[in-house]
């Protein structure tokens, strides 16, 4: 119950990395707010999980579910304005929701282009804004205090934003450009932000996955030849775990991660490091 008293949003939490990071939240005690757009039965869902997590009581979070595409601005502050409705206060933002759709670059669509920046890179910039605006407004001058009792060791918290984005931040991605330059946006996007914020407190890190397993690789995972050639890619030969990419968001959001900031931790059973044929 390491985050009971704090309250996070996940945005796109119905299904796959998301979820499993609400879920991973309420079970440490927070509160959760369960982004998620269109069709409302993956997030009722994730809130069906939570209800059943063996952590009830007194202390134990409560867990809601708001409909917000991350990419309109009026949907993203009706989802601070909400949160705040019903929490009072913001501790952790957690960006996840992304898109990707497949093409060659020369036959590329704008309007897919478009969508996928919109969705990945301006919906994290919307999202971090509004949230570091709320945590700067109700900190006031937690920086000074701070300043004042250097020997704590566990420093309090300014506030959390946490970023998925990908391998792809670094590594060329084939048939996906609009996908790489959005990851390759964030994190320059964190690093910025990280900078920033930093007076305030107020951390910011990527999680950058590698293969997980969850629906927006649903296209390898349906086709065993393809399947076989990603594992092949992976020095550990399997899929990372949603839940394997949360036990890193709760590390980053934890006391414990107070002075790290500004940097992209990689969770991808050592993909980008492989040699190849070396
Ligand atoms: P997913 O498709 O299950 O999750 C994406 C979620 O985002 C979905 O629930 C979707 O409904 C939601 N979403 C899409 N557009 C939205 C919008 N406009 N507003 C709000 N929500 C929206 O796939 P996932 O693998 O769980 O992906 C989560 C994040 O992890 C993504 O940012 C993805 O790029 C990143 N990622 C995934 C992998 C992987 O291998 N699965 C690897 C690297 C990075």
């Amino acid at each position: 119950m390491r985050f009971t008293g704090k309250v996070a949003i996940v945005t796109g939490a119905g299904t796959g990395i998301g979820q499993a990071i609400a879920i991973a939240f309420a079970q440490e005690g927070a509160s959760v707010v369960v982004d998620y757009v269109g069709d409302p039965s993956a997030a009722a869902q994730t809130l069906e999980k939570i209800a059943q997590l063996p952590h009830a009581g007194p202390d134990a979070g409560q867990a809601i579910a708001i409909a917000a595409d991350i990419s309109k601005p009026d949907d993203v502050a009706r989802l601070f304005s909400q949160t705040l409705e019903k929490f009072g206060r913001l501790d952790i933002l957690v960006n996840n929701a992304g898109i990707e759709k497949k093409y060659a670059f020369v036959d590329y669509p704008f309007e897919e282009w478009s969508k996928i920046v919109a969705v990945n890179l301006g919906g994290t910039f919307l999202c971090s804004q509004a949230a570091a605006r709320q945590f700067i407004a109700q900190n006031g001058n937690l920086a000074k205090d701070q300043s004042a009792s250097p020997e704590k060791v566990l420093q309090p918290s300014g506030g959390r934003i946490i970023n998925i984005s990908s391998i792809h931040e670094d590594l060329a991605f084939p048939l996906n450009a609009p996908y790489a330059t959005t990851k390759g946006g964030i994190r320059m996007l964190m690093r910025t932000m990280a900078v920033e914020l930093a007076p305030h407190q107020i951390t910011v890190n990527n999680i950058g996955p590698g293969a997980i397993y969850t629906p927006i690789d649903a296209d390898v995972e349906a086709d065993p030849k393809f399947e076989a050639a990603l594992m092949a890619e992976i020095p550990m030969g399997r899929w990372g775990k949603p839940e394997e990419v949360a036990s890193l968001a709760l590390f980053l959001a934890s006391p414990e991660a107070s002075y790290i900031t500004g940097s992209t931790h990689f969770i991808d059973g050592a993909m980008l490091r492989q040699a190849g044929s070396l």
